[in-house]
């Protein structure tokens, strides 16, 4: 067994006192720093391009090696104004244009509204009902500890604005994905990017969505007035950021610990994804300050995970022939919350060495499960490809109030549970980089993504 899974707990912690860069004690000092120094950074926007070179400013302080950037060529969706009110009542919603909305007419268009409870519902809706009307998609998401409310309730966002649009909708709005009641509407991005001149679509706050709906059972028609005005710009350059702690002895093989460093552009970033940021940049800083890991320890801070995953994607097209190498990637990109369970998606003949490694986290509260680890978005092309993945699974009861949202600040990060779930990743990634074996190859039939 390795030592690693009887360090105890304070030593990951308290030890990183010793690492150099006081400015960044912690994972929360390091989310916060991305946050405030940064702020929002959609890919392609002036912010995206600081934020690459705020990770390559902090891998180089946190001691990583070999730190650099891999180019990749990014969508580029800008948002514009936008508004939205009841007609006869003059009453103002708080709007946003979801990614890769078309623009209204600069005036806006006026409409009357018809809601739909699901997407199953607006298929069977007679064309006459939805022609020319804005569709209201309103769908309350439910909260759940695992995430699972946002998995139900997201192909509304992705699908409902071009199925809107097939049935010959005006535009779209959707009630805000989001766990909370209030007047900050939620970004997030849709399916409409490959089509051509698609319709405006747009999320409507909670608090707001839950006024039009009262509205609209009145049973009188309702008119909505709309403007939104993105805009689509030629793809922009931007960046994957790499880092190293190198390996000792099989430097060439590599347990990969991925974030994404862009956020949405209402959003400060500071849960979506600082806290990935701060989570496996700060274990790989307190593995590069305490240990020589027999492989190599790479951080990937991925490109444009929230407006296309051109950075995932093409890492995955780069670094395809020497896949092989890639013994383990995992990702964090479940805000600042404890985390609760490990899974694993790997080869079933090789999960002892798993359970012996998920045996050390115990001690933090964090236990095994049992089913196979859900691939994160950034890790799901490596996935496909063979490489398999551990889920560090964070509680996410809170993470949809403020997802995507300008809500996302670094009020909300939490140094303690950052801590704990950075010291899980120090722990996994040393256990794997250190191990005699590997964990072999994810089966065939369980790469794709469910
Ligand atoms: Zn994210």
């Amino acid at each position: 067994m390795n030592a690693v899974n009887v360090r105890p707990l304070a030593y990951l912690i308290i030890g990183v006192a010793a690492c150099g860069s006081p400015r960044l004690r912690d994972a929360r000092d390091i989310a916060a720093s991305l946050a405030t120094d940064v702020g929002p950074r959609l890919a392609g926007s002036p912010g995206d391009h600081a934020a690459v070179a705020w990770a390559e400013r902090t891998m180089r302080e946190l001691g990583l090696s070999n730190v650099h950037t891999e180019p990749v060529m990014v969508p580029v969706w800008r948002r514009g104004v936008e508004k939205a009110e009841l007609v006869e009542s003059h009453q103002g919603l708080a709007v946003t244009a979801l990614g890769w909305s078309g623009p209204t007419p600069e005036e806006g268009i006026v409409a009357d509204v018809v809601e739909v409870g699901s997407l199953e519902a607006l298929a069977q809706m007679p064309k006459d009902a939805v022609a020319g009307k804005i569709v209201f998609a309103n769908v309350v998401m439910p909260r759940t500890d695992d995430g699972h409310g946002y998995g139900k309730t997201v192909p509304v966002r992705l699908f409902g604005p071009k199925a809107a649009m097939d049935a010959g909708a005006a535009a779209f709005v959707v009630r805000s994905l989001s766990t909370s009641t209030d007047h900050d509407p939620h970004a997030g991005s849709t399916a409409l990017r490959e089509v051509a001149n698609p319709i405006a679509a747009g999320a409507l706050a909670t608090a707001d969505a839950d006024l039009l709906h009262a509205t609209l059972a009145r049973g009188a028609p309702v008119k909505m007035k709309l403007v939104l005005r993105p805009e689509r710009g030629p793809d922009a350059p931007s960046a994957n950021v790499v880092g190293e702690v190198p390996g000792a002895k099989k430097p060439d093989e590599v347990v990969l610990l991925g974030a994404h460093l862009d956020s949405w552009d209402l959003a400060r970033g500071a849960i979506d994804d600082g806290a990935g940021c701060g989570i496996v940049l700060q274990a790989a800083r307190v593995i590069a300050a305490r240990h020589r890991p027999s492989r190599t320890v790479r951080v990937v801070l991925f490109a444009a995970e929230e407006n296309s995953v051109a950075g995932a994607k093409a890492y995955a097209a780069v670094h395809a022939p020497e896949v092989d190498k890639i013994i383990l990637a995992m990702e964090a990109d479940s805000g600042t919350d404890r985390a609760r369970y490990v899974k694993l998606l790997g080869d079933p003949a090789k999960a002892a060495a798993f359970e012996r490694i998920a045996h050390g986290l115990e001690r933090l509260g964090i236990a095994r499960a049992d089913g196979d680890a859900r691939p994160g978005t950034d890790v799901a092309p490596l996935v496909a490809l063979g490489v398999p993945t551990i889920e560090v699974r964070q509680d996410a009861t809170r993470y949809f109030d403020i997802h995507h949202s300008a809500l996302d600040t670094p009020d909300k990060l939490d140094a303690d549970a950052l801590a704990q779930v950075s010291s899980a990743f120090a722990e996994i990634a040393l256990g794997v980089a250190d191990l005699d074996g590997d964990l072999g190859r994810v089966p065939e039939a369980k790469r794709k993504a469910e």
